[in-house]
């Protein structure tokens, strides 16, 4: 990979980086303001709790499923650093170009990727993913 892509490359991921970065704040502050809310007992009692849960579920899923791909966009960073950027760090093959331009912080070719199911292996998202 010549060094004008690896640097667009660089620039893509440290973009992904920041917005990864603030969708988990935004998820986490959701979060502490879920659980901090003062407990209007009154309230509490009124409304099925089942509804508040699943929410907060989903926030907690959306701050996992993000911080997983923040450790992935940093070790991409951290590769074209080291010069390791593009080659899969499982079999040390070369990754599809095509493959690297759908998923940036990918760290694996697609064969070793098929048979090693991923769950954030998934091309970045355009949109701010919806859960349910
Ligand atoms: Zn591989």
């Amino acid at each position: 990979m010549d060094k004008e892509k690896l640097a667009s490359v660089n620039s893509q991921l440290l973009e992904l980086r920041k917005r990864l970065l603030r969708e988990v704040d935004s998820a986490e502050e959701a979060l502490r303001e879920d659980i901090v809310k003062p407990g209007d007992i009154t309230s509490v009692a009124t409304h099925p709790a089942d509804q508040d849960v699943e929410g907060l579920d989903a926030q907690i899923a959306v701050s996992q499923n993000e911080e997983l791909l923040l450790d992935q966009v940093d070790a991409a960073l951290e590769r074209i650093g080291t010069g390791a950027y593009g080659a899969c760090q499982q079999c040390g093959g070369t990754i599809d170009a095509q493959r690297l331009e759908a998923i940036p912080y990918t760290s694996l070719c697609i064969d070793c990727a098929s048979g090693h199911q991923d769950p954030v292996e998934k091309p970045v998202p355009g949109e701010p993913r919806r859960f349910r």
